[in-house]
């Protein structure tokens, strides 16, 4: 069920793993209202994207029984912890539900990307409080499966991320960053951060 999260203080989930890569990025959405142009890499990896839900369908996940229900761009919230979004897709039966996240690179999943999908897991676990709650992250094609849970340590980091977001919002200074050359090259933003 979509409803409208109206707190001020939300945040979206994405900007949780876009944080880990740069804290400029959500800040450069969240302050400025700014998305720069797409460049085509970015195109194609949302093409690949739009492809996965049909493809998981002749996917199976490990432990999940069958019959489950599928549900694409599932929204998801949790007011605990002020963070919202659409999981890439739900999986649920009566007794389990999984957030699936599809990822078009190749590597092992990144510190970000885990604690993106834990932090849909955490809005998962408010909307099916029985239920077994893990998450699947998909990788490189789709062919590799990675299996995430909500681990405590998990959750701090991610309260302290949201909290991170929250404060650099309330700021008009673009937030320092630690990113580094390769980070910066593969960026969307770098055109517009001036000491790059
Ligand atoms: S170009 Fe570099 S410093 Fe600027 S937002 Fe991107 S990663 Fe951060």
């Amino acid at each position: 069920m979509t409803t409208v999260f109206s707190e001020p203080e939300a945040v979206p989930v994405s900007y949780v793993r876009q944080y880990l890569f740069c804290p400029r990025v959500p800040w450069f959405k969240m302050v400025e209202a700014f998305e720069p142009p797409m460049p085509s890499w970015v195109e194609q990896g949302k093409r690949w994207h739009q492809k996965q839900p049909e493809l998981q369908k002749k996917r199976q996940i490990q432990g999940l029984q069958t019959p489950y229900q599928h549900q694409p761009d599932a929204w998801v919230e949790s007011r605990q912890y002020g963070l919202y979004g659409y999981a890439d897709e739900v999986l649920h039966n009566s007794r389990q539900a999984v957030a699936v996240e599809y990822k078009h690179d190749k590597r092992p999943p990144s510190t970000a990307q885990k604690l993106q999908l834990i932090a849909y897991l955490l809005c998962l676990r408010e909307q099916y409080p029985q239920h077994e709650i893990w998450g699947i992250l998909y990788k490189g094609g789709g062919k590799k499966q990675y299996r995430v849970e909500i681990r405590p340590d998990d959750i701090e980091r991610i309260k302290q991320v949201v909290q991170a977001i929250r404060a650099n919002s309330q700021s008009h200074l673009l937030p320092e960053s630690s990113a580094q050359t390769a980070q910066c090259d593969q960026c969307e933003y770098l055109r517009y951060c001036n000491d790059r």
